[in-house]
């Protein structure tokens, strides 16, 4: 197809945002993106571009029953492309046709799309905050701000600029302008296309060189949420909300306290006070929970300790306590070697092989030499001193070898 000669589509919806439906003719047929495409000479279909995601929609033939969805729109050298979906035999050159825009995607577009340019007004206004970046999906609406910290209380005063501007509901405009006129008009920054530039001014609030789609009055934006922020690559990533996805995200927020206070048996309003009785109170069975095992450690290491005859006159205790951390490997090895020629040899780890030796001065054995003979069977390492010495790692499967080779080189002294 020969397009280079192709016109410019009328972009019906540079006038009239509220168009959703509309008469056209076919006047292209080609492919994007394994998609069939069609260029028609009028749409109020908006293309993706200026951070505004496109529209979607329906393209109804003359036969009343013959209907295509667009699927995506996208804008080229002033051309205006209504994608289908893959596989779709589109409505031949010449045909008439019927648009029809999904209003509910294109006015949440808008409202969005004109909250950015109010909220993106009030941080200049309140904390001297240009924005560099916006985005829009369906899932989140994003600015990015050129400042390396934003706080709280700017963040809400900024919030508190933006809905007293959408409240005053002043009218939007949108219209195009001469380069003459253009350098009467205080634009936020300075326009990237030539020629006649479309500028959309918000009230007195923002006027900004735009191709996008705007409600007629600012009170359609209805509210303006700022949902949180954070550093992004040296700047504040602003996460908002505007019209109904306030509403969308009111209910998100609400379901999850809800739920929250409901496992908790109360209201939303005391959740953080419970949140914080509840961790005091973990905290507090945790405390109890250690002295309990140390205790019970104690006890049981008193048990193995009689249970043990004496070799040479020591009493060689060895354990392995599967799961035990080396903070408490070690306190059961210090209980044994309190008790009057004890030796403990005793072994565990939550992710590699721990062991400890621990001697009772009394017995005049060297902690290190009897840990030395089990990492020699296990492949591990550690050290220490005569009377406690440690290690761990080498192979898990050689320690019940590991442990008999400690206790025989406990028994004989040097
Ligand atoms: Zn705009």
């Amino acid at each position: 197809a020969l397009l280079g000669n192709m016109n410019a589509t009328l972009r019906l919806y540079y006038d009239n945002a509220y168009l959703t439906e509309f008469t056209a003719q076919v006047v292209a047929i080609s492919e994007r993106a394994g998609h069939p495409a069609l260029a028609l000479d009028r749409s109020a279909f908006y293309p993706e571009g200026g951070g505004q995601p496109a529209d979607r929609g329906w393209l109804h033939g003359a036969a009343a029953e013959r209907r295509w969805e667009v699927v995506d729109v996208q804008s080229d050298n002033g051309v205006v492309w209504h994608l289908l979906a893959a596989g779709e035999s589109p409505p031949a050159v010449g045909a008439a046709i019927t648009g029809q825009i999904d209003w509910a995607r294109r006015f949440d577009h808008m409202q969005q799309h004109c909250g950015q340019h109010i909220l993106t007004a009030a941080f200049i206004a309140t904390c001297d905050a240009p924005t560099v970046s916006f985005h829009l999906s369906e899932r989140s609406v994003t600015i990015d701000l050129a400042v390396a910290e934003l706080s709280e209380e700017q963040a809400r005063a900024a919030e508190a600029w933006a809905n007293a501007a959408v409240w005053r509901n002043v009218p939007v405009q949108a219209r195009f302008v001469s380069p003459e006129e253009l350098a009467q008009i205080p634009l936020r920054k300075p326009p990237v296309v030539s020629g006649a530039v479309r500028v959309v001014s918000i009230g007195d609030i923002d006027h900004s060189a735009c191709g996008g789609t705007h409600p007629a009055r600012s009170g359609e934006v209805g509210a303006i949420a700022v949902l949180g922020w954070s550093r992004q690559r040296g700047m504040i990533r602003v996460e908002f909300a505007c019209g109904g996805r306030v509403i969308a995200a009111l209910r998100e927020r609400d379901a999850a306290a809800r739920a929250a206070a409901a496992a908790l048996s109360v209201g939303w309003a005391e959740l953080p006070a419970a949140v914080t009785r509840l961790q005091e109170a973990q905290q507090a069975l945790q405390r109890e929970l250690a002295q309990t095992q140390r205790e019970l450690d104690a006890l049981r290491a008193a048990q193995w300790y009689a249970q043990t005859p004496p070799i040479n006159g020591r009493r060689i205790v060895t354990a392995t306590l599967p799961m035990a951390g080396v903070e408490r490997l070690r306190a059961i090895a210090n209980f044994i070697a309190e008790l009057p020629d004890g030796i403990a040899i005793v072994a565990g780890g939550e992710e590699r092989v721990q062991v400890v030796v621990a001697c009772h001065p009394d017995t005049n054995a060297d902690a290190r030499d009897i840990l030395a003979a089990g990492m020699a069977v296990l492949g591990g390492r550690g050290g220490g001193n005569a009377r406690m010495a440690q290690g761990g790692g080498g192979q898990a499967g050689a320690l019940a070898a590991a442990i008999a080779a400690m206790a025989e080189r406990a028994s004989h002294h040097s």
